[in-house]
């Protein structure tokens, strides 16, 4: 296929523009970088949550960079126009209404449609509340798990936790507000008694870390008149205690054999699992139909 010399010079003068992938404050507006100033101002465009969100920070500021929404529910098609975009020349600064994009939030669409694109992807690093609640709650630091938000069910987040009861680093998590006494009595039920800290509000006016078990810090919150803000919560490594890795058949057999009925055997086992009766019972009757099981 011939080249034109046209199509030619058009390859050697188009070079693609840079996404950046800029952090915003959680609360306090201090908490923005220079860089992350300097790179909004000077972006052709700024992808963000929500613009009129966006526009509070940039009025701050004293920035009029012109804004496009790219959220979940359009990071699909807006991924693929915003790449055109930067290999169009233009560079564009993604931000997401608080914190880093991408961690709970959009962004992993555009960044991987523009690596793919050959697009250079900048990160301009600042406030994630994840890390901001680590390095105050006094928990270990030196190994951590986030793992974003829990399930809004119980049965989902029991089942979650379950899966995490054998971690040995903390954990972080987002909650929201209307779900965190749910989620703490869970973390209580599958987890059992071990240190829990709440932080609440960060960087904000009423900034606050509560810490204790699931059990205690759910009663400080249940006191109050009412439950607001942002919350993160963290659990630690349980103190020594090794968490009971007998199997579920096992351990109920165990019961029995020290006289427990067979149902307060299974109910024992389910508390101290996190598990519903129903579920240990199914598991069990599972087990003795298979074949060359023992019975029971
Ligand atoms: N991308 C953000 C980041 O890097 O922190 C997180 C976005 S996620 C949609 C929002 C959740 O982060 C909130 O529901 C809350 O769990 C947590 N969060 C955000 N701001 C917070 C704050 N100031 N204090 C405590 N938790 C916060």
């Amino acid at each position: 296929m011939s080249v034109s010399p046209f199509q030619l010079t058009f390859h050697r003068t188009t070079v693609f523009g840079t996404l950046y992938i800029i952090a915003s404050p959680i609360g306090n507006l201090e908490d923005i970088t220079l860089r992350a100033v300097r790179l909004l101002r000077d972006s052709t465009l700024i992808a963000c949550e929500d613009t009129r969100h966006t526009r509070k920070l940039l009025d701050h500021l004293g920035i009029s960079t012109p804004m496009v929404s790219y959220h979940e529910y359009n990071e699909a098609a807006r991924a693929s126009e915003l790449v055109a975009k930067l290999e169009h020349g233009d560079n564009i600064a993604l931000v997401s209404d608080a914190g880093t994009p991408l961690i709970s939030d959009p962004g992993f669409r555009l960044v991987t449609a523009a690596i793919a694109a050959g697009i250079r992807v900048v990160p301009v690093p600042g406030p994630s509340a994840a890390l901001a609640a680590l390095a105050g709650s006094g928990l270990a630091t030196d190994s951590f798990r986030f793992c974003g938000f829990l399930p809004p069910k119980s049965t989902q987040r029991r089942k979650t936790l379950e899966q995490l009861r054998r971690e040995t680093c903390t954990l972080i998590f987002y909650e929201a507000p209307h779900r965190v006494l749910d989620a703490l009595e869970d973390v209580e039920a599958v987890l059992g008694s071990r240190p829990v800290v709440v932080a609440r509000e960060l960087t904000k006016v009423h900034e606050e870390f509560l810490r204790g078990t699931a059990a205690t810090v759910r009663a400080e919150l249940v006191a109050r008149p009412s439950i607001r803000g942002e919350f993160t919560v963290l659990i630690g490594k349980a103190d020594g205690a090794e968490p009971d890795d007998t199997p579920i058949d096992a351990a109920v057999r165990a019961l029995e054999g020290q006289g427990v009925t067979r149902m307060d055997a299974i109910k024992q086992v389910a508390r101290t699992r996190g598990m519903s009766k129903r579920e240990v019972y199914d598991f069990m009757t599972r087990l003795a139909s298979e074949p060359g099981s023992r019975g029971s």
